[in-house]
């Protein structure tokens, strides 16, 4: 699954993913060797034999399932896993063909139904045939609507949205991921539909009236979470890849706009075949795009049938960007990642979910690189490492393999940590090893866990094998074991026969606890003099390093390792001297480093400043993007500040402008990609800082659109209305609201109703809230309306949320509400909004905490930015001619 993410308007909307009502776990059977299950390890199925007939119209279906089982001790009853279902009837048959019907008890908290017998099951075969109906729901768990916009009206489709927990609501089933068993699917639909699953279409027959019974081909073993089931008016086109039909399937007409995403597929199908050395093992892979929005995730993993929303899939020439196009890519190289990360070898519960979601994030940087190398993706990783240091620096962190007992936890598993963390460390361990390495051993422990399920310690013990006598188990340990992060403290320096020694020692970077005794980590660290050879070397507490010529030293060269480095002021004092001789990565790096370090409080602000304002006009665009991003955050910290905000506004514009100055309006033909992301990153953040240049030309541009179709070109469309819509006033609104109204295409249309949740005016913030109320906006796309205005308004859009939390729930997936309603106060400096959080959490399962905990930390440290830190950056201004 990749997390949803409202793409960057550059405009720090940078909304991610947020949870179900909880079951709280019954105690968990332990024992070594054995997944976490919440259901009685007595049977286990094999085999489900599943007829669904939707009724789309009233939101609700018909299911017939047979399961094969084991019986693997004498009981008088089953229990397996189902949600909002009415059973009609139940029936157990043995192999011999005794059949007794069973009593069905549905159990909503646990998520539950037991049938119980008269008599006492021996162990054996049977077959469990159930006959029930469930709901087709209008959030995407389990079966669900999607209705959306067409030049010939409106149109209803269905899909299925299963993980973690939520293929219970679709089957009775043992819906935990080691309970692996295969699957035989008929569906009874419009004839004049297609109908998709994970395997591809066995028989159709037309029943005469008007519907068909469409059966698939069995899957292979896999887990209860992949399966998928979709119906609509669509269209698929397919290529072939290694001898594997891939496919793309998007609602009808769209066929153009997924031929990137078709392209891709084929070559990173082919790719995939060759790094892992395993076949791509089902006969069809689809990838199906589908209009609207999730708080929880924007793709999904389905073996043989990936599901994407239409905005990290389709590519729309009249309104898409070259960041969308990246998206696209990474997302779909993410989700195929899974085809087999995940798929053919799954996590035994989900205490180690980052084995699919590290692993996948991973890998798709690693495509991206590959397949795009004119993106310089490369740099990306420094800012996946950065999100994720953010959060593992505060005390409500934990480590990347955790304990997780009831489905909120697992939905809530589902964050920065497991992957960005996860990412990071991958890229750490496979610097480590050695890239040949660790492709062998990530080959070894696929190929041993082949259809079934596996732990971390699987895939050490892989790299065991592989990594020539290192310690790799010990370091991985370190990083997925614990929480935190490293901080390395590099010491004296000393030169002599054109050799340096460094002596380094590790701490721990802590945002929130500098009296913290640090934890002890085997810290994989990369260090060189500016212009030599790289030397590595395992730091275990403390290290002494000898390393070839004599200059500053830059610990973490390359930028692989997790973990922050604090230099002695005369050691930073001459890197920053010879910032324009490090690669843009490790420039990258040291800044972001510097940034932490002063907001932390471990060095000077003065010291990121002074880096940010040194960047010399021709860095990489990356970097500007950087320095772009930090001062546009730092004007946060300022806000309701209005003189002081003015003073440093004044300062970012002015060193700003004469960098869009160079980048311009119009693209030149042969621009890199980052200056291309670079110009809307610049058009968003002066815009954002006020520069009244910026904004006229804007608003001009805009006005200019229907007579001057070169005013607002596609490449610049998202950014420039996102700049009209957050400096709206109400007839400017009013217009967008008319224009959301009558788009038909669905991609843009979403897109339109958030445009309108993030007006910086408190009035349209108002009436974007109540908007988000109504069917209008689309069922999946309120829930974002209502995150839009929190960005600006967070008072605001909380007390509305919780005020209407009873309609609210309802806009939220249920994998997300957890996290929904305490990110909403997230960008308040108001003391009040803790206690408000605080009352909030009281309403939840204690074990559902930690978003709204992490929430709490996040308003903590932020005022404690206000209070602190900005009166040195004033003071710096003053000094630096602010
Ligand atoms: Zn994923």
């Amino acid at each position: 699954m990749r997390k949803s993410l409202v793409s960057a308007i550059a405009l720090a909307l940078a909304l991610s993913a947020g949870g179900l009502v909880a079951a709280p776990a019954p105690a968990v059977a332990g024992g070594a060797g054995l997944a976490t299950t919440q259901l009685p390890r007595t049977v286990r199925p094999t085999h489900y034999d599943v007829a669904i007939v939707p009724h789309a119209d009233k939101l609700n279906f018909d299911g017939k399932v047979t399961v094969d089982v084991q019986v693997l001790q004498p009981t008088r009853s089953i229990t397996l896993n189902a949600l909002n279902m009415t059973f009609s009837s139940v029936r157990l048959t043995s192999a011999s063909g005794h059949a007794v019907a069973g009593k069905a008890t549905v159990d909503a908290k646990n998520q539950t139904a037991t049938f119980t017998f008269d008599t006492s099951l021996a162990p054996g075969s049977y077959k469990l045939a159930m006959a029930y109906t469930g709901k087709i729901e209008t959030q995407p768990n389990g079966l669900f609507a999607i209705d959306y916009d067409t030049k010939g009206g409106k149109k209803r489709a269905l899909y299925t949205q299963f993980e973690n927990s939520d293929a219970r609501r679709f089957i009775p089933s043992w819906d935990e991921p080691a309970y692996k068993a295969t699957f035989d699917l008929t569906v009874t639909v419009p004839a004049d539909e297609m109908a998709v699953s994970n395997m591809p279409v066995a028989s159709k027959t037309e029943l005469g009236n008007g519907m068909a019974r469409v059966s698939f081909q069995p899957t292979p073993k896999m887990s209860t979470y992949l399966l998928f089931f979709g119906v609509g008016d669509f269209d698929r086109a397919t290529t072939t890849s290694d001898g594997t039909q891939s496919g793309v399937i998007m609602q009808k007409g769209k066929a153009a706009q997924a031929a990137f995403a078709l392209d891709s597929a084929k070559a990173v199908l082919h790719d995939y075949n060759d790094y892992f050395g395993i076949k791509y093992p089902l006969p069809k892979l689809d990838n199906i795009a589908a209009p609207g929005s999730s708080q929880f995730f924007s793709a999904m993993e389905n073996w043989g049938a990936i599901f994407t929303f239409e905005y990290a899939m389709l590519l729309d020439p009249s309104f898409s960007t070259q960041g969308d196009r990246m998206e696209v890519f990474n997302t779909e190289a993410h989700e195929m990642a899974h085809q087999w990360f995940g798929d053919l070898v799954t996590m035994n519960w989900w205490d180690n979910l980052w084995l699919n979601e590290g692993f996948a994030s991973w890998m798709a940087e690693r495509e991206t690189e590959k397949r795009h190398p004119e993106w310089n993706t490369v740099l990306d990783t420094v800012g996946v490492r950065e999100g994720a240091m953010s959060r593992d620096a505060v005390a409500t962190t934990h480590p990347i393999v955790q304990k997780i007992d009831t489905v909120e936890q697992a939905s809530q598993a589902f964050d920065t940590i497991t992957y960005s963390k996860g990412e990071a460390v991958i890229r750490m361990l496979e610097a480590y090893v050695g890239p040949a390495a660790w492709r062998q051993g990530v080959h070894d422990y696929l190929k041993a866990h082949a259809y079934g399920n596996a732990v971390s310690d699987d895939l050490w013990h892989a790299m065991d094998g592989v990594a020539g006598g290192k310690p790799i188990t010990q370091v991985a340990h370190d990083f997925t074991l614990q929480p935190g992060v490293p901080l390395i403290e590099v010491g004296s320096a000393a030169c002599s026969d054109g050799t340096t020694t460094v002596k380094l020692s590790q701490g721990e970077f802590t945002r929130d606890r500098p009296h913290k005794k640090p934890l002890h980590w085997h810290v994989p660290v990369t260090a060189q003099v500016v212009g030599n050879a790289r030397v590595s070397t395992l730091v275990d507490g403390r290290a002494t390093m000898k390393l070839p010529g004599c200059g500053p030293v830059l610990l973490n060269a390359g930028q692989s390792g997790y973990y922050r480095t604090l230099y002695a002021p005369a050691q930073l004092a001459a890197l920053k001297h010879d910032f324009g001789k490090l690669a843009p990565i490790d420039q990258l790096g040291l800044m972001s480093d510097a940034w932490a370090e002063g907001m932390a409080g471990l060095e000077p602000v003065f010291d990121f400043l002074d880096m940010a304002r040194a960047t010399p006009a021709d860095a990489d665009p990356t970097l500007w993007s950087e320095v772009a991003g930090s001062l546009a955050a730092l004007d946060n910290y300022y806000r309701g500040d209005k003189a002081r905000q003015a003073r440093f506004r004044a300062y970012a514009v002015k060193q700003l402008k004469p960098v869009f100055a160079r980048v311009g309006w119009e693209a030149k033909p042969d621009e890199s990609t980052s200056t291309t992301l670079l110009r809307t990153q610049l058009i968003g953040s002066l815009a954002e800082l006020g520069d009244q240049d910026m904004l006229n030309e804007v608003r001009h541009r805009y006005a200019a659109r229907a007579s001057d179709p070169k005013a607002v070109p596609a490449a610049l469309r998202k950014t420039i209305y996102a700049v009209v819509a957050v400096n709206a006033d109400e007839a400017t609104w009013d217009k967008l609201h008319a224009q959301a109204k009558s788009e038909t295409t669905p991609l843009i249309k979403d897109r339109l109703y958030g445009l309108l949740s993030i007006a910086k005016d408190e009035t349209l913030a108002k009436r974007a809230l109540a908007l988000a109320l109504t069917g209008e906006p689309g069922a999946t796309n309120s829930a974002g309306m209502i995150r839009g205005v929190a960005w600006r308004h967070p008072e605001l859009a909380y007390d509305f949320a919780i005020a209407h939390r009873a309609q609210v729930d309802k806009l939220v997936d249920s994998t997300s509400s957890t996290r929904f309603y305490p990110a909403l106060g997230g960008s308040s400096f108001d003391p009040a909004m803790i206690g408000k959080i605080k009352a909030y959490e009281a309403t939840i399962a204690q074990t559902a905490r930690r978003p709204a905990d992490t929430v709490i930390a996040n308003i903590k440290y932020r005022m404690m930015i206000r209070n602190q830190r900005l009166p040195a950056v004033d003071a710096w201004l003053q000094k630096n001619g602010g």
